[in-house]
């Protein structure tokens, strides 16, 4: 078993077991882009209650950390943060195949990123605050979690939420603790790409910033009729290439293309 250690996984580390969204209602209030897709994904899958039971269970949601205006009293809206999380989930699951599986014997990370993202993803909540998008808290002591912030309800489109899910369950998966030296600064970069997953206690291999990037790929190439357009692959391939230049110690010497391929650049 890897050793897991308290720390909060975030460019804002501190805070750790203090946000309470309860306690800034105001803060928590954000107007929602319509150029998010979230339109467009919402009747791929009908907000059905067979798909919210599988999500809500697999990502241990919890009424108390969903309720006060974050949705769950009215789930179905997508300018509240439980829908477009909801969005993002269905993304992860239902974008590249119509029968996700938890078997990760395929490369195409498409295929099984929803079920292994839950089954790492101890639990989903959703926070008040700006910063950061995201983060989550491992450790012997403390109720295992990843929080969702203002950012990535309403900042992030669908897709990039998708990715951001799965970025944070690497990190619940293998801790991959971010290191400080690429252009996005302090806290957000992996030292490369294939073994970024580094830190006391943390797994190896590549690291949470990679696999947003993989996510990116996947999806960008292979994604099913219906579940992308010309905009979204292009919003796919932008997130890719964005962690690709900013988001690693050394480069990986390969960006992606307009089709969400690859391409050698050093
Ligand atoms: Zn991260």
């Amino acid at each position: 078993m890897k050793f897991k250690i308290l720390i909060a996984l975030a460019v804002s580390g501190l805070g750790l077991l203090t946000s309470q969204h309860g306690q800034a209602a105001t803060s928590c209030s954000r107007n929602a882009s319509s150029a998010q897709f979230d339109s467009f994904y919402a009747p791929l899958w009908g907000c059905q209650q067979v798909f919210i039971n599988d999500m809500w269970s697999r990502f241990h949601f919890d009424h108390d950390d969903w309720d006060q205006g974050f949705g769950f009293e009215d789930a179905c809206n997508d300018t509240l943060p439980l829908k477009r999380t909801f969005n993002a989930l269905q993304l992860l699951a239902y974008g590249v195949t119509a029968t996700p599986t938890c078997s990760t014997s395929s490369s195409n990370v498409g295929l099984w990123g929803y079920c292994w993202a839950g089954s790492n993803i101890d639990e989903l909540d959703g926070r008040c605050g700006d910063s950061p998008r995201a983060k989550t808290a491992i450790g012997p002591v403390i109720d295992n979690h990843t929080e969702l912030f203002m950012p990535f309800f309403f900042d992030e489109t669908v897709v990039q939420r998708a990715g951001t899910i799965f970025h944070e369950a690497r990190h619940a998966n293998g801790w991959c603790v971010h290191t400080n030296s690429c252009a996005d600064g302090t806290g957000s970069c992996d030292p490369n790409f294939w073994s970024g997953c580094v830190g006391v206690g943390s797994s190896s291999g590549v690291g949470a910033n990679g696999y947003t990037v993989l996510y990116m790929n996947w999806f960008a190439t292979t994604a099913r009729a219906g579940w992308i357009n010309a905009a979204i692959r292009a919003d796919a391939v932008a997130e890719g290439n964005h962690y690709l230049t900013s988001r690693f110690g050394t480069d990986p010497c390969f960006r992606m293309n307009s089709g969400g391929g690859t391409f050698n650049v050093c």
